[in-house]
Order: structure tokens, then sequence, then C-alpha cells
């Protein structure tokens, strides 16, 4: 062998070496981020105690949570110190999620009232939710309230707010979007399931439009532009962003419509639910056959039922108030392979 080619050799064989080390450095870094993503068939694993030293103080529990935090084992044994955040997988449901995270149902429906719209039954891929650390209620600040008023709202003692996750001060003042955990606290009632069709008057609807989800619905409609039109006709907001600080979870924006006001079909594509769907009220949902899905919410009267094809600009409903809604606007979203936009990015 020449000493070219042997330095060669040394030469891939050092650059071979040197790839996985900035492999290894990405989890690392990733491990900060959330959202969480559980594996299906996570299996507890004994290494976690195996390789868990005595811990002094919480501190240093929390750098260590942090630090074991692997993608095939998110489930710690112990008591959580956060919230996490975990994207709902295909074939996932409230029920399956509950039991993976050791919690009751009701305590991630109740963390994720607004992200889930009150309508668990409608749970899709991509979604991010809420995990809280413990069983109870994980509640936003709104202005007004103190925590008297919210532990009386979850029916607890006041002093079971003042705990590890909340980190609340002495003479520090709630602001309005926090986010506390509440141990044992009890919130709404939940629907679980889509509540039956309301009687209609014969004629009403076409015989082809049936309430809520639309079963298997094949994109045979026309094919998307691949842009959306304004569903209102203007970006006139009123209510919450994306993500809105004040409404954490908040999947929309509430675009501004007077009741009545026409709704239209941001693309051209094929209505997939028409329907009661719990918090969104009456709600439409169109697949655009381009990974893009589109929701319009509150609607006070439909225009298009299941299966029906729809074309950009098509009046789809009638802007309402149904649902949670404390006044007529379009609880508008844009939903990419189930994960929600920012529908002002595509204005
Ligand atoms: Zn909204």
């Amino acid at each position: 062998m020449s000493i070219l080619m042997l330095a060669l050799l040394i030469g891939l064989a050092g650059r071979l070496a040197l790839a996985p080390i900035s492999v290894a450095v990405t989890p690392e870094a990733g491990v900060m981020s959330l959202p969480v993503a559980a594996e299906p068939e996570a299996t507890p694993t004994a290494s976690v105690t195996e390789t868990t030293p005595v811990w002094q103080n919480a501190n240093q529990v929390a750098h260590a949570v942090f630090r074991m935090a692997q993608p095939r084992t998110d489930i710690p044994e112990r008591v959580r110190l956060e919230v996490i955040t975990y994207t709902v997988q295909s074939g996932d449901n409230i029920f399956l999620i509950a039991e993976r995270f050791k919690l009751s149902p009701y305590s991630i429906a109740w963390a994720n009232m607004e992200p889930l719209q009150g309508a668990p039954w409608m749970i899709q891929p991509g979604l991010t939710l809420f995990i809280p650390p413990v069983d109870g209620a994980y509640h936003t600040v709104m202005v007004g309230e103190t925590l008297d008023s919210i532990a009386e709202l979850y029916e607890v003692q006041v002093s079971t707010l003042d705990n590890v996750w909340n980190k609340l001060q002495p003479g520090v003042a709630l602001y309005e979007g926090q986010q506390l955990v509440i141990p044992g606290g009890v919130g709404e009632d939940v629907e679980w399931e889509a509540p039956p069709p309301p009687p209609t008057a014969p004629g009403v609807y076409a015989a082809a439009v049936s309430w809520g989800a639309c079963g298997d619905v094949s994109v045979s409609g026309p094919g998307a532009t691949g842009w959306f039109i304004l569903p209102t006709g203007s970006t006139a907001v009123s209510g919450w962003y994306f993500n809105d600080a004040r409404k954490p979870g908040h999947q929309g924006l509430d675009y501004r419509c007077r009741m009545g006001d026409p709704i239209y079909a941001a693309d051209n594509g094929v209505v997939v639910f028409a329907g009661w769907g719990g918090g969104y009220g009456n709600l439409v949902r169109v697949r655009h056959g381009n990974g893009y899905e589109t929701y319009y919410a509150h609607f006070s009267a439909f225009e298009v039922g299941c299966g029906q094809a729809v074309y950009q600009g098509q009046v789809l409903g009638y802007c309402g108030s149904t649902g949670w809604s404390t006044g007529p606007h379009l609880h508008y979203e844009i939903r990419l392979n189930g994960v929600p936009q920012n529908p002002q990015l595509f204005e």
C-alpha cells in the first residue's frame, strides 16, 4: 500500500469518525425543543432508574429530566416538573394518549379544550396537545381572574395553586394568558362523542348532505389552485390570532364577519365535514387534495354538505355565532397534513 493510499484511508476514516460526532450533537440540542413526539410503543426503560444518581435539589432533577429525554422513552416514572406538549400521531385518540402518559382522559381534555375546540372526537394527527404533569385541570388566566376565583372554578383549595409547576411569587399578580396547573381540579363536562344530528325539516338539506364527519370521502373534486382567497373577503380580525399569547392553543384565526355574511371556500376541494363540531359550533371542513384542509366554524347556516365538491369562492355557509363564540365571527383554520398553520401567512 502506498503512502498516498494510506493517507487517503486515514483521511476517510477521520471523516467517518467525525460524522457521528455532529450527529450526536443534534439530539443533544434537540432535547430542549418541544413538542416531544412519543413512540407508539414506548416501553418503560430500566436504564432511566439505573443511571439516575441521587439528585440534591429540584433544579438538578429538572436538568436531569431534560437530559434523559430520549425519543423512545419520553414518559418518566416520576412526576414531571413541567407541562410538555405532544403531537398527535395517526391512530391516536384521547384515551390512548391519556393511558400513555398515565393520566385521566379528562385531564388531557381539560388541558386542551382550546386546541380540541371541545370536540375530542375530531382529534387529528399533527395537532399539538398540552400534557399536564398530574391529573387535574390546566387553566389559562383571563383578565380579572384571581387565585380565589380560579380555585373556586375548579373546586380546589387556593393553596393547591401554589405548587412546583406554577412558580407563583408572593405579591405578584396573575397575568392574562398565564397557564396554571391545578392538581385535582375539576373542569367542565366533556362531550366525548359527536351529538346526533338534530331533526331537520324535510327538504332543508339535499340528500347528499349528512351530519358531521363525512366518512371516507375520496377527494374527487376540482384540483386545488394552491393558493387561498380570504374566506370573509377581508383580512379584518375579530377575536383571537393564531396561537394567540392571550389564548394559547388557539389553532386558527378569528375573522370579522356580520351575522349572515357569506363565507367562501378558500380553494377548490371537497367537503369532508359539515355539522356540529363542539366548540366549533356549525363547522365545515374542506379538503383540498394537496395536503391542505381548511376549517370554517360558528356558521349560522350551511350551504354545502358532505362529499360535495366546491370551488374557490363558492359560498359554504353563513357567518354566525354557534359553539364557543360570544358574537358573530369566523373561526378559520388552515391545516397542512393535520398541522395548523397561521392563516395570516397565506393572506
Ligand atoms: Zn377562534
